[in-house]
């Protein structure tokens, strides 16, 4: 028989959202005519701009057409969408970046999956505790994580920055030699973010200890703060350690279309086994054009439409109802007295769960008294126990209801 990738076993099951799933169902089977509001999933409700949609049905009119038909594109994406966003996301910010930096793709959640394959298997990676589960998984499944700990809720050899109201969730540096060091911000689960100053701090850590910063910054859009970066490149020194990952996604309500980039500086170096120097974007540029062969040419018609005067526009818009969401849920439960982060440069609200509650009896309190579906913090690492995580991207309606019923809650 064929063996299997043994390092697939140490996975742990998808707990968290089939667990919740599974708790829904029962409380549904049991309550059927519980109205039920969910602000646990990440995913948006809204409808695409109109300055996408109107591009993406252009754009399938001239596939239509053999005249302007297009088959295979360009893997990397095209130049119109890589013009597009070193103009808008980058130059506009002062921010040097070329077109062959930019990497397009179907998804940041591949994106920051796939990175590790560059690296090194012995490669020690560090992730923020609670983290984004993909980071971790992945790197389990290419046999860097060790055994998992089911008394600490964690693999032995990752090292875990942990992140909760003690440091503000801002984690400490390292203590141990790490050499990829995956940063969320804005953060999720917590909605939490980094000024300026503290991002340099890793920048400055990565240049001193030879890592690699692998910045997420899938929610840079919902940056309200001055001080807060929208990306790493804002600060000095950056392009020689860190890949940023950008999504349209959340964005742009992308999260059904697909569309994200990768930006990896050409000054970004590794080495290989003898020591050598190598340029970290020719390796993603040959793993990007091995294994994936573009994002459709409507996506990414799409994608570009955002850029445009209308477009721009609209995302603000769209960006600022659920940041209008994010404040009422924000506002609603500080009124109440709970201790609550996030929700100011993200559409994540992260509350400490009142009354001494774990993560899952308050999910279960939620259900139960106000038919409110949310996600247990300890869900994402065990830094998260004892918090709840709330997203904005509901309707406005339900947010509303949402808080109303918390409201009436005994807590
Ligand atoms: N990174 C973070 C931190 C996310 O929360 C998500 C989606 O929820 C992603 C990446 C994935 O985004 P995409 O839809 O582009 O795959």
């Amino acid at each position: 028989m064929t063996q299997i990738n043994q390092n697939f076993l140490e996975l742990q099951g998808s707990y968290l959202f089939s667990e919740i799933a599974k708790r829904r169902t029962k409380f549904m089977h049991e309550n059927p005519d519980a109205d039920i509001i969910s602000l646990g999933i990440g995913d948006v409700t809204r409808g695409l701009p109109d300055a996408v949609m109107t591009a993406m049905h252009a754009a399938v009119d001239e596939l239509a057409q053999p005249r302007t038909f297009r088959g295979y594109g360009p893997e990397q994406g095209y130049d119109f969408l890589l013009q597009a966003i070193v103009e808008h996301d980058y130059k506009a910010r002062g921010i040097d970046i070329a077109t062959n930096e930019v990497f397009v793709s179907d998804g940041s959640k591949c994106d920051v999956g796939n990175i590790q394959e560059i690296f090194s298997q012995d490669a020690v990676i560090a992730v923020q505790d609670p983290v984004y589960p993909v980071y971790v998984d992945t790197n389990v499944m290419a046999g860097r994580s060790g055994k998992f700990n089911s008394e600490t809720n964690q693999y032995e050899n990752i090292v875990y920055l942990r992140c909760d109201a003690s440091n503000d969730f801002k984690p400490s540096l390292p203590d141990r030699k790490v050499d990829l060091i995956y940063l969320c911000y804005p953060n999720n689960p917590t909605g939490m973010t980094l000024t300026k100053g503290e991002l340099k701090a890793w920048v400055d850590y990565a240049k001193e200890n030879g890592c690699i910063i692998l910045f997420d910054s899938a929610y840079e859009a919902f940056i309200t703060e001055a001080d807060v970066p929208r990306s790493i490149y804002e600060i000095e020194g950056a392009h020689e350690v860190a890949i940023e990952f950008r999504s349209f996604s959340k964005t742009a309500g992308f999260t059904g279309v697909r569309c994200a980039y990768t930006v990896v500086p050409r000054a970004l170096k590794a080495k290989d086994a003898s020591g050598n120097e190598v340029t970290v974007a020719d390796l993603w540029n040959r793993r990007h054009t091995t294994k994936f062969n573009g994002v459709s040419y409507v996506t990414q018609r799409g994608a570009a439409a955002i850029y445009s005067p209308e477009g721009k526009r609209q995302i603000t818009e769209l960006v600022d109802y659920y940041m209008t969401n994010a404040g009422i849920i924000r506002d609603g439960l500080k009124s109440l007295g709970l201790q609550v982060y996030g929700g100011v440069n993200a559409p994540y609200i992260w509350l400490k769960t009142p009354s001494g509650l774990d993560s899952w009896s308050f999910f279960d309190k939620l259900l139960g008294e106000a038919n409110i579906v949310g996600t247990p913090g300890v869900g994402f690492g065990q830094a998260g126990q004892g918090y709840f995580r709330l997203t904005a991207f509901g309707s406005r309606e339900n947010t509303e209801k949402a808080v109303e019923r918390i409201t009436k809650l005994s807590l």
